[in-house]
């Protein structure tokens, strides 16, 4: 039997799911420390009715699937204390206005992607992806046993917020041409949607980036504002119908190796929750982010193996524009990290933790998917 998040739900409500060891330590360690009032919160069963905005189009698939999910999953485990009610950009705020709307508690908790935020601070682009950045594993690694969270919880708490860990969307895919790509030259002269500093490595092969909401890329192919685009994968790519103007599906998406997703909370807000409660929102993050990326890996898989049978042409970057795009991206960061010390002590941290783990995955996963998988 194929056990599902309203499963999920239903058995954290009926009791028969057991919640993980840390997690109950960490709720009696801080019941037995608990303050009269946090007990008088449990006791008198406040209930706190949110809002949360997010970065995507409303129901979204799989992505804004998730904010649904946490938010199921919270008042599932809450008991009812906390019902969050979750808007697709646009619907309360405008997608790009998400942080500033939680951070100014317009809204009690956002979700997107840090990489949003850049203008804010350009170091938030390191919690999501940067080019030939870490893929998810080594990501969720950085941040969990790595010391990332910390450096993402210190920056964040500087806004008002405290950050959770919210998805991951996987490799991405390099993205739709209509030229093909053998040298680096090919880049030059190019138009390509393509955020952040992504865009950055590629103005340095000689190409253009042009900012595009999601919404806008398809009629920006179509009439030539563009010549290419990244979005995301498959699954997402298919649903906006790039595979009819593009003629080459290009992979890997060296730019977004694995993007990690946000939810975002109040920190004042946070700051006077009972712990309990805070421990609730945080473990409900870990389960509707790992549910979220399974969730696009598994998309994107089925959706790969119907472009094929459709004829879609897949190809791959070769690996010397490749080469060259780590050079450029390495100079775009140590660039940025000479600017802005932020962003130096998260990149320091981040180089540091890439180093490490690099090495290890060479003489596993790489190894297994040159050498054994199909
Ligand atoms: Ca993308």
């Amino acid at each position: 039997m194929k056990f599902t998040r309203k499963d999920f739900v239903k058995g954290i409500a009926l009791g028969t799911i057991t919640l993980p060891i840390w997690l109950r330590s960490f709720m009696g360690k801080n019941y037995a420390n608990q303050s009269v009032s946090e007990t008088e919160n449990r006791v008198s069963g406040k209930k706190y009715r949110w809002k949360m905005v997010t970065t995507w189009p409303p129901n979204f698939p799989v992505l804004g699937e998730a904010c649904t999910y946490y938010a199921d999953i919270v008042k599932a485990m809450s008991g009812g204390r906390i019902e969050i009610r979750v808007y697709g950009g646009g619907e309360l705020v405008p997608a790009l206005e998400v942080f500033d709307t939680v951070r100014t508690g317009g809204a009690e908790m956002g979700c997107g992607a840090s990489y949003y935020w850049a203008g804010k601070s350009p170091a938030t682009q390191f919690f999501t992806s940067v080019p030939f950045g870490m893929n998810a594993q080594q990501m969720h690694s950085w941040l969990l046993w790595g010391g990332g969270m910390e450096l993402w919880e210190e920056l964040y708490a500087e806004f008002n917020l405290v950050p959770m860990i919210g998805g991951n969307t996987g490799m991405q895919m390099g993205g739709w041409f209509n030229r093909e790509i053998n040298t680096i030259d090919d880049l030059k002269g190019l138009k390509m949607r393509l955020p952040g500093l992504g865009g950055k490595v590629l103005e340095k092969a000689g190409g253009t980036p042009v900012l595009l909401a999601g919404g806008e890329i398809y009629t920006g192919l179509e009439r030539g504002v563009i010549d290419a685009t990244e979005w995301l994968g498959p699954f997402h790519d298919y649903m906006s119908g790039f595979q009819q103007i593009s003629k080459y599906y290009y992979t890997p998406g060296w730019h977004e190796v694995g993007s990690v997703l946000e939810f975002t909370i109040n920190k004042e807000l946070y700051d006077s929750l009972p712990d309990d409660l805070k421990a609730i929102l945080k473990a409900a993050a870990a389960e509707a982010s790992n549910w979220c990326f399974a969730g696009m890996e598994t998309k994107n898989a089925e959706q790969l193996a119907i472009m094929k049978a459709e004829g879609v042409e897949i190809r791959s970057f070769p690996k010397e524009v490749l080469d060259q795009l780590r050079i450029y991206s390495e100079e775009v960061l140590e660039e940025l990290s000479a600017t802005d010390p932020r962003s130096k002590k998260v990149y320091d941290s981040f180089k540091k933790f890439r180093d490490t783990i690099s090495p290890y995955s060479g003489i596993t996963e790489k190894l297994f998917f040159e050498r054994i998988q199909k």
